[in-house]
């Protein structure tokens, strides 16, 4: 297994934060970075309040969150890649951003250094074709938020190798998470079931088959779901719901993954879940 010391997130928003606060707890040196140092702060900002509304649970000590916190440093730009040995990017969900900063990190890293990603959708082998080392790259797809949600995606692109997968799984058991290996197709595992199944929560509203609150109180009460598709749509957002729709639309060419009006319709009104204020609910 290649040895890890150091770990870049590229981003510091809601994942790249989140995820760089986890491999510190795991003990990792770790470089919080972004294209702006605005946006590194930010990213310290979220860690600190997480840490300090963890130590005040009492669910660490006041110490354990200084030292977490002293093992994170922030930079702007991808130049500090050269001091790490795992890079795991986590800027916006758009393909050519994504080409750009892997064909940058690949000039930059040391040799030995595996490039992750931590897109819902894009395909990985693509992201790796931007780099000289395909077999030192893979998908690390975390849940949101990060500290709190126990998964790991992990998928293996077309020429992944075994000792990157075998190096990222004992860093995603050392950061906590429940890890699954997939292979590299649209939607990857999770969301090719979960993103369907809203779409198709999205249908029957839109045929009037029943109202928000009864199809997510139906499916709460009868199928021990923690949240309804709607609400949770809302709170994915329903911009990422559409675009992860057009990505199985698109990837398998079958008419069973179209996306519904309503989703499309909603979008174009900018009503998109909680972090607009307006989706399937009022916020
Ligand atoms: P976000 O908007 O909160 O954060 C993105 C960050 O990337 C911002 O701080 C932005 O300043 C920065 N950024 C923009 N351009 C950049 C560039 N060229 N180089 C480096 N940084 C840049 O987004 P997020 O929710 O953290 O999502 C990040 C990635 O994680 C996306 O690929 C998304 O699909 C994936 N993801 C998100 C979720 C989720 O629920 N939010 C879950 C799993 C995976």
């Amino acid at each position: 297994m290649t040895k890890i010391n150091t770990i870049m997130t590229v981003g510091a928003g809601q994942m790249g934060a989140g995820i760089a606060q986890v491999a510190a707890a795991a003990g990792y040196k770790v470089i919080l970075s972004d294209i702006e140092q605005k946006f590194v702060d930010n990213g310290m900002r979220t860690i600190n309040s997480n840490l300090e509304k963890m130590a005040g649970k009492g669910k660490i000590s006041a110490d354990t969150a200084d030292s977490v916190r002293g093992r994170i440093k922030g930079s702007v730009g991808l130049e500090t890649a050269a001091e790490a040995d795992l890079v795991i990017e986590a800027a916006p969900e758009n393909v050519a951003i994504k080409k750009d900063i892997f064909t940058r990190l690949d000039s930059i890293s040391p040799a030995h250094t595996i490039l992750a990603t931590n897109t819902s959708s894009i395909s990985v082998t693509s992201l790796a074709a931007m780099t000289k080392r395909p077999d030192r790259f893979i998908g690390m797809h975390f849940s949101n938020p990060v500290p709190v949600m126990k998964m790991l995606e992990i998928i293996r692109g077309i020429a992944t190798s075994e000792e990157t997968l075998q190096t990222v799984r004992a860093i995603g058991q050392a950061m906590g998470k429940d890890t699954f290996l997939v292979n590299d197709f649209p939607g990857f595992c999770g969301n090719r079931i979960i993103i369907p199944m809203i779409n198709e929560a999205i249908y029957e509203l839109m045929e009037g088959v029943a109202q928000a609150e009864d199809i997510d109180g139906l499916i709460k009460a009868g199928y021990n779901h923690p949240m309804g598709p709607l609400a949770l749509a809302d709170l994915i957002g329903l911009d990422t719901v559409l675009s992860i729709m057009e990505v199985l639309y698109n990837g398998y060419n079958d008419s069973k993954y179209r996306p519904c009006p309503l989703l499309r319709k909603m979008v174009q009104a900018g009503y998109l879940g909680r972090k607009s204020g307006r989706g399937f609910y009022k916020y």
